[in-house]
């Protein structure tokens, strides 16, 4: 399951299935110095995520742990109480600045209260205040807490730290319609298109969770936004099959007229003009729809069957000769069949017909990406 989710996390990064592409990852975190990086630490803590020398690390986490000459109080849910330094937590946080200021600076204890979020999560988020770094398995358990903390009161760098977290390896079909709810919330556009990805791209398992019953319920509006995505989605990628195929056929009937050509000017395996004379070992010929042509050109010449505008392939048949009479720069050195009798009737063709064809042959010579087709020009 874990394996699952991260392929999916994956290749949502990855591929651009769907909608607009990805705002540009944050940046990579800061080098470490040296002195971090080696060294036997008692904190693994202070290995593992800092980014400033270790003993510095350690002074400013005493500071928040001892909380001497602390002036903030802080309480948090079920009544938890942490303390903090006025100076240190306002130059990190401007919102807490703010907050703070307002407080009676005659007393010695300024007060806030944060509720809704663990008591322990507020402490990893105001001690990340003090030293810039967190235990990997209080990033793994508060992720989410820390984003919207780091959201509310302006902790860039932290935040950024969250995004990257849940991006890389902490987004399940379980609680990605939370992580896409409190995205939107944090305004983190990278996130939470990658969460939207990942509910389009899962969304039977997705609607089955927890977290889309619970969306269902608080966010009707929300939940009907998502549904429509999807449906956009689909018709998009319906849209895209439809262009893919009539891409296809476009081409297949450049290839035939390109086939056409080369058949009634150089002859090809046992056909072609009657000046030609066929070697009984040629090369292969280059032109893929050149075999299937060939069976329907003597098809054509030997039909017995008289219905009306003839049978289905003679009809096809006639189609391709007028296509080509169409797309044919160069009726009068032109050895294709019938090439300049077309031209005539086409004159006495009804307008909406006219429009039609010419369509389609604009279509034909757009999908090749010319203006004219060279192998219908005089050699
Ligand atoms: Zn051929
Ligand atoms: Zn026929
Ligand atoms: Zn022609």
């Amino acid at each position: 399951m874990a394996n699952m989710d991260q392929n999916c996390c994956e290749s949502l990064k990855d591929g651009n299935k769907f909608g607009p592409a990805l705002p540009p990852p944050p940046p990579p975190p800061l080098p470490r110095p040296a002195a971090t990086r080696t060294g036997c630490c008692p904190c693994k803590r202070l290995v593992e995520q800092s980014y400033v020398s270790r003993a510095a690390i350690e002074l400013w986490d005493r500071l928040f742990d001892t909380g001497y000459k602390a002036d903030v109080r802080i309480n948090t849910g079920n009544g938890g109480i942490l303390y903090a330094h006025y100076n240190i937590i306002a130059v990190a946080s401007p919102v807490l600045r703010g907050l703070l200021k307002q407080g009676n600076v005659r007393r010695r204890w300024r007060t806030i209260t944060i509720s809704g979020v663990p008591h322990d999560a507020v402490r990893v988020f105001f001690r990340y205040l003090y030293t810039s770094c967190y235990e990997k398995e209080d990033m793994e358990e508060f992720v989410l807490h820390l984003l919207v903390l780091s959201h509310v009161f302006m902790v860039p760098q932290l935040k950024r730290e969250c995004e990257q977290k849940l991006e890389s390896s902490s987004l399940t079909l379980d609680n990605v319609v939370d992580v896409f709810q409190i995205s939107l919330l944090c305004d983190a556009p990278r996130l939470s298109l990658i969460c939207h990805r990942m509910i389009l791209s899962n969304f039977k398992a997705v609607s089955e969770s927890e977290g889309w019953k619970a969306m269902k319920e608080s966010h009707p509006a929300l939940e009907k936004e998502v549904l429509e995505s999807m449906i956009e989605e689909e018709n998009n990628k319906k849209e895209r099959i439809r262009k893919i195929n009539e891409r296809k056929i476009y081409m297949q009937l450049y290839e035939a007229m390109e086939a056409l050509v080369h058949i009634c000017r150089d002859g090809c395996r046992t056909i072609g003009p009657c000046d030609k004379d066929f070697k009984a070992n040629q090369q292969p010929c280059k032109y893929s729809a050149c075999k299937g042509l060939e069976l329907l050109v003597r098809h054509f010449a030997a039909c017995k069957l008289r219905v009306p505008g003839g049978c289905s392939h003679c009809k096809r048949m006639w189609q391709l000769l007028e296509l080509h009479s169409r797309i044919c720069s160069d009726p009068d050195g032109c050895r294709v069949p019938l090439c300049s009798n077309f031209k005539q009737r086409m004159s006495k063709q009804s307008k909406k017909e006219e429009i039609r064809w010419k369509i389609l042959v604009k279509k034909i010579l757009r999908t090749r990406g010319i203006g004219i087709a060279p192998c219908f020009q005089q050699q």
